[in-house]
């Protein structure tokens, strides 16, 4: 049996988005840019999809500008923000369980002068707005705080901040690029000014996302070159990419009610299950205010790269840590940001569904990982020696 537990990774390009962007790569091939019939039909189509975008996110469609993906979004969103405010002050607010495409923009702006706060989540992964609103100085001309994490599925106040941001006029970026698809976005009823979104994680194409960027706020650019995206984004238009991106978006809403009834039942199943059969566990982040297709766990005693490599023999997908930091040896900083220790935040494992995972998937999984978590216990000494005793000595 092959199982697919890595949907916040990567998801499958659904049938449908295929079948709507195959004629732009062979018909449909002409440069949006060009002035001739081809390009003109090809722009035709950008367009359809730039308003088919825009409507289910509650924005104009000026206000959505094509981009590589959630990374490069983060990145412009951060980095033209901080260029083009910068001399109304230099203090940014962000969280500390960002994303790497967050974490490591801000880094960068710490070397160029910049001074970032990174204010910390709960047990639960919840950043408190409170701590946001403490944070904010005379300088502070920007605050980010990603919609829903990416490793344990906290899904933050993002309400809440947007309406405090705006009373105060401070810009507001989120990184949604894990919420799109299971939650309903609207831009303007949010409060939001840039919001980051990347259509591979809604079963759109990789490579292809966006960055709204509100009417009114003005960031410089980072890619510089053609005129494309009204002159601010360069770089020949991703025709297929975009309609492909349109295609899923319209999808993930449409069916988003009846998807998101399916995991959440079968993710509650799981976790309850796990909970229950699989001793000296524990979920990572809180179950209310959670993705419904994400459950995070740690296991005491073991490594999570060694629970993974055991599913992965059995034909089961899952990440450690998040899937961009897999490669490397560090602890998840998201899983220790919630108070965990170094050991639970190195066994840590997501598990996350996808609208067609199976309940047939659910049980061979909680099978598998009942034995693998057995047989990976029996070969640790630290297991033999403080059974019955659920932490490390
Ligand atoms: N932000 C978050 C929260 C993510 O989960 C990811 C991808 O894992 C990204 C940004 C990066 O998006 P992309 O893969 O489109 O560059």
């Amino acid at each position: 049996m092959r199982v697919y537990l890595d949907n916040s990774a990567t998801t499958r390009l659904d049938d449908e988005v295929l079948k709507e962007m195959i004629p732009y790569f062979s018909d449909v091939y002409g440069n949006a840019s060009s002035l001739h019939a081809f390009g003109r039909e090809a722009l035709a189509a950008v367009d359809k999809s730039r308003e088919t975008i825009a409507s289910l996110l509650g924005a104009n469609p000026n206000e959505i500008y094509f981009t590589s993906g959630g990374t490069e979004s983060d990145n412009w969103a951060l980095k033209g923000a901080a260029q083009a405010y910068g001399k109304y002050g230099k203090h940014i607010i962000t969280t500390a369980i960002e994303h790497p495409a967050m974490m490591e923009t801000c880094h960068k702006l710490e070397k160029d002068g910049f001074d970032v706060t990174y204010i910390g989540v709960n047990s639960d992964g919840l950043v408190d707005p409170e701590e946001i609103k403490k944070a904010v100085r005379d300088d502070t001309i920007l605050v980010s705080v990603m919609f829903a994490n990416n490793e344990m599925g906290a899904i933050q106040p993002i309400g809440e901040i947007g309406r405090f941001c705006r009373k105060e006029g401070i810009l507001f970026h989120t990184d949604a690029v894990q919420a799109a698809g299971t939650i309903k976005i609207n831009v303007k009823e949010l409060n939001i000014d840039m919001l980051s979104l990347s259509a591979h994680k809604f079963h759109g194409p990789k490579g292809m996302g966006l960055l709204y960027l509100r009417n009114g706020v003005k960031i410089e650019k980072l890619i510089a070159g053609g005129h494309q995206e009204r002159g601010n984004r360069a770089g020949t238009t991703n025709t297929p990419g975009i309609v492909g991106m349109a295609k899923a978006l319209e999808i993930a809403v449409r069916d988003m009610e009846k998807n998101n009834e399916h995991m959440r039942k079968l993710r509650d199943y799981f976790i309850d299950r796990v909970e229950k059969e699989i001793p000296y566990c524990h979920l990572n982040g809180g179950r209310e205010h959670r993705l419904v297709n994400n459950a995070n766990f740690s296991f005491d005693y073991i490594e999570g790269e060694s629970i993974l490599m055991v599913l992965d023999l059995n034909g089961i997908a899952v990440s450690s840590g998040s899937a961009c930091s897999s490669g490397s040896l560090e602890p998840s900083h998201v899983i220790l940001a919630t108070g965990a220790s170094m050991e639970q935040a190195h066994s840590s494992i997501r598990f996350s569904l996808g609208k067609e995972t199976t309940k047939e998937e659910i049980d061979y999984t909680i099978e598998t990982l009942k034995a693998a978590v057995e047989k990976l216990r029996s070969w640790s000494p630290l297991f033999k020696q403080t059974e019955g005793e659920s932490h490390y000595v």
